[in-house]
Formats: structure tokens, sequence, C-alpha cells
């Protein structure tokens, strides 16, 4: 059963909303020597991370241009046709992203300006194991892509007969994935950061994965570096009493089967629709093949929050910063300039969290765990770098050479002071 809390001033909002963390502790070990192993020899331990993690000696680690083919053979026309219709969702989203250079021209000469270039070279992860994730591929290559990258590379672990599943080949082809390579795990994050005999070193690691994953992703961060580190998924519903509770039910549990520390959260002013939703949750437990997952999230981080108006269902809301924030609400575009801290919001009676996850086009690699009060929804911003750029003539040096000189000799800096002075000498 969903535990129910009525919102005051005097509730200790850090207390009862909580949200689980992996733990990484146990993994920490493991995960270095597997990076120093990788960096060590190369290729040569990651077909046997691969034998002994996924079951599978492969000959080859790069995907060729004959299994993408069959891929395309053999992957179901309509889920293709889906995962077409997403790019193309996603591709218009983040096309909107784009940045500019910037110049500024001052009229004694001076030009100032700003260039954005992409990340020549990244890499993307993509989760094997259990469940294939063609979704993961779109909104991380897209971006990249969109951004202009040169390089894009793929790594995902292969299933035990040494192949990837259609979906993602062919996910990964439409968005215009240069290379793939079947490995994954803390070895695949290693040999993208160091480089191997036939994977290329690369700037930026992006993607999801497991505990060993995120935990290579961290120790190599400063290597390279990395999209965010993903806690688990979370959900809050701000609704009001024309929510419908079967809907509201469904949707808390969409991202309660993700994982037993999902956080799922219904902050409602309607007392009536905290007590279906609450029944409700049971009766469509019971009908989910993830029940026992789902039941976990929902019964530990699992919470019903009762407030007497919106304002205070927005303050909650804001304090929280969820990842996902669905507004149940006869008028969620009055509520909309109020939420200050979210990952992605999706507005009204008819835009179900799920439909963000898959095709709307904005991007579902989101900031968790409270991150969303300072970070952002992965983006083409992700996969560019600025460099700012200055031009000084004669004359504006001139102008300006007074205040350089004073500021080095405050600063003990001679030389810099010089290396102005000197151009007026005779
Ligand atoms: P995965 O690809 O992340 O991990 C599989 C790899 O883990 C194996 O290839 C192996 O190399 C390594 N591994 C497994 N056991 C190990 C051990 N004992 N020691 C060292 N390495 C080991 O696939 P997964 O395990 O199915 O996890 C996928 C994760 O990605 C899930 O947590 C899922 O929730 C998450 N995910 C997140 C998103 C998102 O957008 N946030 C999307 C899809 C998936």
């Amino acid at each position: 059963m969903i535990k129910t809390i009525k919102y005051s001033k005097d509730v200790d909002l850090e207390k009862e909303l909580a949200r689980s963390q992996f733990s990484y502790d146990d993994v920490n070990e493991t995960v270095e020597s597997i990076l120093k192993d990788v960096k060590a020899r190369g290729d040569k331990a990651l077909i046997e991370y691969t034998e002994k993690f996924d079951g599978v000696k492969l000959e080859n680690l790069e995907v060729t241009e004959e299994e993408i083919q069959k891929a395309f053979d053999t992957i179901d026309k309509d889920l293709m046709e889906v995962i077409q219709y997403s790019h193309d969702n996603i591709k218009k989203f983040h096309e909107k992203q784009v940045r500019n250079d910037f110049l500024i021209r001052q009229e004694n000469g001076v030009v100032l300006g700003q260039v954005v270039n992409p990340i020549e070279k990244v890499g993307l992860y993509v989760p094997g194991g259990t469940a294939a994730y063609p979704s993961t591929v779109l909104m991380n290559a897209v971006p990249a892509k969109i951004a202009g990258c040169k390089e894009i590379v793929m790594v995902t672990p292969p299933t035990k007969d040494g192949t990837i599943l259609p979906s993602l080949l062919v996910a990964a082809k439409i968005s215009g994935i240069d290379r793939i390579f079947k490995v994954g795990g803390s070895q695949s994050i290693a040999a993208l950061s160091y480089g191997t005999e036939t994977i290329p070193k690369v700037y930026k690691i992006g993607g999801p994965g497991n505990i060993y994953v995120a935990m290579a992703k961290k120790m190599v961060y400063g290597e390279v570096s990395i999209d965010m580190i993903a806690g688990p998924s979370e959900v809050l519903i701000i609704a009001d009493e024309s929510a419908d509770p079967v809907h509201t039910a469904a949707d808390l549990l969409s991202q309660a089967e993700h994982d037993k520390l999902a956080a799922c959260i219904l902050v409602t002013t309607s007392e009536k629709l905290a007590n279906e939703v609450s029944r409700e949750l049971e009766k469509q437990l019971k009908e989910l093949p993830r029940e026992e997952i789902a039941r976990t999230s929902i019964e530990t981080q699992g919470r019903i929050v009762i407030v007497d108006n919106m304002d205070d269902a927005v303050f909650v809301s804001n304090y929280v910063a969820p990842e996902h924030l669905e507004l149940a609400v006869e008028n969620p575009f009055e509520l909309l300039p109020r939420i200050k801290n979210a990952g992605s919001i999706f507005m009204g009676h008819n835009t179900p969290e799920p439909i963000g996850d898959y095709l709307a086009g904005p991007n579902h690699t989101l900031p968790t765990s409270g991150t969303a009060k300072f970070s952002s929804p992965l983006s083409v911003d992700d996969f560019v770098k600025k460099s700012s750029f200055i031009y000084y003539s004669k004359q504006g040096l001139e102008e300006v050479k007074d205040k350089v000189i004073k500021f080095a000799e405050n600063e003990g800096l001679t030389a810099h002071a010089r290396s102005v002075s000197k151009r007026f000498e005779k």
C-alpha cells in the first residue's frame, strides 16, 4: 500500500520524500580493476570480459556493414516505421536547440566573438543485458549528429550468439552513428576513454547503463567528459479533482516498473482522488508482469501528498525537482510558469510520460535525484563547446593599454604588463 501524508509547513519533506540512491561502493574495486586492465591490454581484455560477462567469445568487436544490412532485412517493418517516426520528431525538436556564433564589432576596430564547435569524437553507451532500448540510441545520437560531431561511436553488449538486436542497429544507422562495437559494461567505457587497437578514444561519453557502467563513467571523468550519472527514475504528478484516478495510477506505475528504487509521487488537492488512486494502484499492480519491482518502488519510495491548495502543490514539486513532472490539472498552461525545477513536464490529461520516453521529440535523458534544480535534459548543447575570440586594432589596444598595465601591476605580473607596453615602445 502506498503511504499517504497530509502536507503542512511542519512536515519534514527531506525525510518524507527521501529518494533512494544506487550504492556504488560494492562495485568500486571491480570497476577499477577492469579499467586498468583494458588500459593495459586493449582489445584482448575486451574480448575476455565479453566472454566472461556476456557469454560469447568474439573474433571481431566491430559490427560489419553486412550485419547492419541483415538488421534492416529482418527487423519488424512496423517497428522500423516507429523508429523512423520517433527519429524525425527528435530531430525536429533538437534542431531548434542549435546555437549560433555571435560577433560584436566596436567602432575602434575591435571585434569580439564566440564560435560554437562540435565535440569531434563522442561515444554512446547503449544498454544491452536483459532488454533492448532503441529509443536510447535515438535520444543520444540525434543531438550529437545535429551538433555536428564528426565521429559518433556506439558500444553495446552483444547477445549470447554474438549479435546486436536489429532494432538497435537500425536505430543507430537511422540516426547516423558511424561505428558500432559489441562490447558493454565498464570495459566498454574504458575502451572509449583510453582507446584500444580497434575502438577509438573519444572526448565525451554519453548514455545510460547499469551500476558498472555508471561507476566506470564516474571514474573516467576528467580523462574524458561524460553526460551525467543518472539515478533511479522518478515521476511526480500534480493532480486536481479533474484527474482520472485510473490514468493517474497507471502513470505512477509506468515509472515504478523501471526499478525498485524508482520514486513515484502524487501531489493532489483532492482527498477523494488520493483515496481512489491508492485503491487503483493495488488493483493495477496485480496486473503487471513486473509487479514485484513496481510494488517495491510504490511501497518504499511511493507517496501520495495531500495539499490544501495549488500553491503548496507547486512548492512540493519545486522542492522535489522531479525528473518527470505530470501536470494532471484542468489548466496546465496556467501552472507552467510556476514550475521552476523539473526535467520534463507533461501537460494535461492526454500526455502520459511514456509519450516523452519514445517519440514526442524532447529528450528522455533527464536530470534525476533533484539535480533538475541546476541541470537540464540532454540536448545539442551537450555535444558542442564554445571558443571565444578577440581581435584588437592598434587604436583599440592603445585605448586600453594603461588599464591592462594597471591590472597586471596590481597582480604582480610584470611580464603581462610588458606584453602590452612593449608594443608601444619606439
Ligand atoms: P547494461 O548494458 O547496462 O549492463 C550489462 C553489462 O554489465 C554486461 O555487458 C557486463 O559487462 C556488465 N556486468 C554485468 N555483471 C557484471 C559483474 N558482475 N561485474 C562486472 N561487470 C558486469 O545492461 P543492464 O544490466 O540491463 O542495465 C541497463 C540499465 O540501464 C538499467 O539500469 C536501466 O534502468 C538503464 N536504462 C536507463 C535508461 C535511461 O534513459 N535512463 C534507458 C534504458 C536503460
